[in-house]
């Protein structure tokens, strides 16, 4: 995947300032809407609130103004990914505001509560704001033994702007509504695989050569997306973590299933095709 050097960048993102804000509240926990990836703290065994040393300074894209200057700054790609998500999304879907990004290392204090980065990237409805930690995000994927790249760190922000998508549309605070039951054919796991397919159909427009920032989509690219997406699957995470899988807590949907809505979202382009709350067949 390129980046058009001539695009111009002008993404929505911003950093949420230093490591360790100093504040020890409580942790937030997903709705349909939002956390992906809560049940990695396990996976490292770390407390969420050990402060900021040892972490990499925060992202900094406040220079990146050309898809150019990702070439002499690589921290710019995540101001080229937002750019190309908000005006794909803002040409498709009437009605579209903007959400902003915010970057953070360690803890940030949001509109759903404070939050650590085990948490892994979320999207919050009361603030309609995405918030990442960039490095941390990275070592989850390899964690998961995901490939990575940037065409799987730009799906993962692309599955979060899809809960944006489905909060814009009322989807998602009709799921939220449901309550907190897992399984697979809840809410939840519904809401998630929505995230998952919107991911698709952003990537089906730049995999098709429209997208004004990304280009030069490979196959190698498409493989990294669909491995990224079936290795945040809960069953994958919850062999990783537990040893066993046990389907009835789940909140985002097995592999196979995440593989399918991705897959569905980039096959047709379609946002309309991404109707997983009356369907079925949500796969296995
Ligand atoms: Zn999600």
């Amino acid at each position: 995947m390129d980046f058009n050097p001539n695009a111009t960048l002008n993404g929505n993102i911003s950093s949420a300032g230093g490591p360790g804000g100093g504040r020890g509240g409580g942790i937030i926990v997903g709705g349909a809407g939002g956390v992906v990836m809560l049940v990695l703290a396990l996976l490292f065994g770390v407390n969420p609130f050990s402060g900021g040393q040892g972490q990499p300074a925060a992202l900094d894209s406040s220079q990146c103004s050309t898809g150019a200057d990702v070439q002499t700054n690589r921290d710019c790609r995540w101001k080229a990914y937002v750019t190309s998500i908000e005006d794909f999304w803002s040409g498709r879907l009437n009605g579209y505001t903007s959400a902003p990004t915010v970057t953070f290392t360690g803890q940030v204090d949001t509109g759903c509560g404070t939050a650590s980065s085990q948490v892994g990237p979320f999207y919050c409805p009361a603030d309609k704001t995405v918030y990442i930690d960039t490095a941390f995000t990275d070592q989850l994927l390899q964690q998961l033994g995901a490939e990575g790249g940037d065409a799987a760190e730009a799906y993962v922000l692309a599955h979060e702007y899809g809960h944006h998508v489905s909060d814009l549309t009322g989807q998602l605070a009709k799921a939220q509504a449901s309550g907190n039951q897992t399984g697979p054919t809840s809410a939840s796991v519904r809401s998630e695989l929505q995230a998952d397919c919107y991911a698709g159909v952003w990537f089906h427009n730049v995999a098709a050569g429209n997208d004004p920032i990304l280009s030069g989509v490979t196959q190698d690219d498409i493989n990294r997306v669909s491995d990224a997406a079936q290795a945040v699957g809960d069953d994958r995470i919850q062999k990783a973590t537990q040893g066993y899988v046990q389907p009835e807590s789940w909140t985002h949907g097995s592999a196979a299933m995440r593989h399918k809505w991705l897959e569905t979202g980039f096959t047709t382009g379609d946002p309309g095709a991404c109707d997983t709350f009356s369907t079925n067949d949500l796969g296995q």
